[in-house]
C-alpha cells in the first residue's frame, strides 16, 4: 500500500468498484478499500435488476445472471393477484459473482484493491484528505486528492466531511431475506406481496434464482410500529407460503427509500450509491443506481485529477449529471412511494378486485394507478402532487 494515491475509494460494492475502474481509466492512481475479507460476501440483496439498463453502462457477463424475468405478480392482502408484463426484461443476478467481477475489472484496469481494509476515519480538514485505514493489523494513513465514499447504507464518510447524511426513519426499509431451496417457483415471474400482515409499509418478495430456489424476503418501513422484528415477520411469511422450504442462508440489512442526499459532493469528496441514498425509492432497488452513479463519479474524479481541480465547483459535474440522467426521475418516484405507503390493506384489496375485471393486455402500471384513484379519490391529493412534478 502506498502512502498516497490520487483517488481513494471507500467500499467495494458495485458503486465503489465501478467508480474506481472508470477513474483509473483516466490514468490516475486509485486505491479501493473494502472492509470485508472478500468482495461480494455477504450478499445482502434480492439480486433483481434490468440487464438492458445495466448493459448501457457496463459489459454484463452471462455468468453473473442466474435467471431471466418477464413478468411481475402483485399480490393484494386478500391473496388476489395482478399479473404485469415487464416493459423491459429483468434479471436475477448472482451478486457474489457480479460484485467480485466488477472488482476484478477494476483491478485489471490498475486499481489497487485492498480487502480486510477498514477505513476508520477520513480527515478532511487538512490540505489533502487523510484516510486512516486498518489493514493487516496496522493502522495506516493514506493521503488522497479525492475520496469517493461508496461505503453503503451505513456510510460515515460523508458525515466526516460535514455533510448532512441523516435519513428520516420513514425513508429506510429494514429488510430480512432467506435463500430458500425445495420450493415451487414460477421461474419467469417476480412476486410482490403487499400486506400489513407480512410487511407494514413495505412488501414481501419472491425472486426465483433457478428451479426450486428463490430469494424470499421482506422490507418494513422503519417508522411503522412493528409487532415483531423483520426476521420474525419473515419466518411467519415463509412458514405460511413455503412451509416445506429449506433455508439455505439468511441475511438482514437496510435499504434507503429516500430522496438522494442534497449534497453529493464537497471539496475533495464525491458520495455514491447507497451512501448517497440513490436507490429507487419505490422498489428499494439500488444496483442500477450504484453503477450509474459510480460510473459518472469515477469519470468526473479522474477528470478532476487531470485538471488539477479537486474543489466542489468542479466535482459538482457529477451531481448535475446524476440529476439529469436518474435523479430527476427518482425524485418523482419518491412522491409515488409516499402515495403508495398511504394505501391501506382495504385500498389494496379494492384495487386488486377492480383489476381482476380487466384482461391481461389492459393491465400495466398506469392502469393500476388509475384504478386506485377511481376507488379512492382521497388519494387524488398525492396523485396531483406527483403529476405536478412532471410538468
Ligand atoms: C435485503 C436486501 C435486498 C435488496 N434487493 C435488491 C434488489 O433486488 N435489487 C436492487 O437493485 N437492489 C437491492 N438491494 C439494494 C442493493 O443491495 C444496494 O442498493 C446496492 O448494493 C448498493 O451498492 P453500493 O455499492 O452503494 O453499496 P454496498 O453494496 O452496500 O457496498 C458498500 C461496501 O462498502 C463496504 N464498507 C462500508 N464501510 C466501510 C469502511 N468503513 N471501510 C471499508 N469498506 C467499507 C461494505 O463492506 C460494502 O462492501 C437490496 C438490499 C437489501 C438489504
Amino acid at each position: 500500500m502506498q502512502s498516497e494515491y490520487d483517488i481513494v475509494v471507500v467500499g467495494g460494492g458495485p458503486a465503489g468498484s465501478v467508480a474506481a475502474r472508470f477513474a483509473s481509466q483516466m490514468n490516475v492512481s486509485v486505491a479501493l478499500f473494502e472492509k470485508d475479507g472478500e468482495i461480494g460476501i455477504p450478499v445482502r440483496c434480492a439480486e433483481a435488476t434490468s440487464d438492458m439498463d445495466l448493459a448501457r453502462l457496463i459489459e454484463v457477463k452471462r455468468e453473473w445472471i442466474a435467471n431471466y424475468i418477464t413478468k411481475a405478480r402483485l399480490f393484494a392482502p386478500s391473496g388476489d393477484f395482478v399479473e404485469i408484463h415487464l416493459p423491459s426484461r429483468g434479471i436475477i443476478l448472482h451478486r457474489r459473482l457480479f460484485d467480485s467481477g466488477l472488482a476484478e475489472e477494476a483491478a485489471k484496469q490498475g486499481v489497487a484493491v485492498f480487502t480486510k481494509a477498514f477505513v476508520s476515519h477520513v480527515e478532511f480538514n487538512s490540505d489533502l484528505p487523510v484516510v486512516t485505514v486498518n489493514y493487516c493489523g496496522e493502522s495506516r494513513q493514506v493521503r488522497a486528492k479525492i475520496v469517493i465514499a461508496a461505503d453503503g447504507v451505513e456510510s460515515r464518510v460523508g458525515r466526516w466531511a460535514g455533510i448532512r447524511t441523516q435519513t428520516a426513519l420513514k425513508d429506510i426499509e429494514s429488510c430480512a431475506q432467506s435463500l430458500l431451496g425445495n420450493i415451487e417457483v414460477q421461474l419467469e415471474s417476480i412476486d410482490f406481496y403487499f400486506s400489513s400482515r407480512w410487511a407494514p409499509g413495505g412488501y414481501a418478495w419472491v425472486f426465483p434464482k433457478g428451479e426450486r430456489v428463490a430469494n424470499v424476503g421482506l422490507g418494513v418501513n422503519c417508522a411503522k410500529p412493528l409487532a415483531k422484528p423483520p426476521v420474525a415477520l419473515l419466518n411467519d411469511f415463509i412458514e405460511y407460503q413455503f412451509p416445506q422450504g429449506a433455508r439455505l442462508s439468511t441475511v438482514a440489512g437496510g435499504v434507503p427509500v429516500a430522496q438522494a442526499l442534497k449534497q453529493l459532493v464537497a471539496d475533495n469528496l464525491l458520495i455514491v450509491g447507497d451512501a448517497a441514498r440513490q436507490a429507487n425509492p419505490v422498489t428499494g432497488g439500488g444496483i442500477l443506481a450504484a453503477v450509474t452513479a459510480g460510473k459518472i463519479a469515477g469519470q468526473v474524479a479522474g477528470e478532476a485529477i487531470r485538471c488539477g481541480n479537486y474543489q466542489r465547483n468542479f466535482l459538482k459535474k457529477y451531481q448535475q449529471e446524476w440529476i439529469r440522467t436518474v435523479g430527476k426521475d427518482y425524485a418523482r418516484f419518491y412522491l409515488l412511494k409516499e402515495w403508495m405507503t398511504s394505501l391501506t390493506d382495504q385500498d389494496l384489496n379494492d384495487i386488486a378486485n377492480s383489476l381482476k375485471k380487466l384482461s391481461l393486455e389492459e393491465i400495466n402500471l398506469l392502469t393500476v394507478f388509475r384504478v386506485a384513484l377511481v376507488n379512492h379519490p382521497r388519494l387524488l391529493f398525492h396523485a396531483l402532487k406527483l403529476f405536478a412534478s412532471y410538468s
